[in-house]
């Protein structure tokens, strides 16, 4: 089975953040009101990127009903990412 997953600059190398990513700083980020956190570091601080889930994704994760987009956040320490689709 193969899973493609296209995410545009994410992954790549953290050196090159500043000129990828739009924001010039990290942001917090609040879901359902609450501060997210990274559950791998702690950090609260996160870039936020759009990722898009090709057809065989979407359907592979029975995702039809979605926009086959999701919203990111990648925590500015570790790097580690969070998912939210739609
Ligand atoms: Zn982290």
């Amino acid at each position: 089975m193969e899973i493609e997953v296209v995410l545009t600059d994410i992954l790549q190398p953290k050196i090159q953040n500043m000129k990828l990513f739009n924001q010039k700083v990290p942001e917090t980020i609040e879901v359902k009101g609450k501060p997210l956190i990274c559950p791998v570091c702690s950090n609260e601080y996160f870039w936020t990127r759009k990722a898009q889930l090709n057809t065989s994704t979407a359907t592979f994760f029975n995702l039809d009903w979605a926009n086959r987009s999701a919203t990111c956040f990648v925590c500015s320490e570790c790097t580690h990412i969070s998912w939210f689709l739609g």
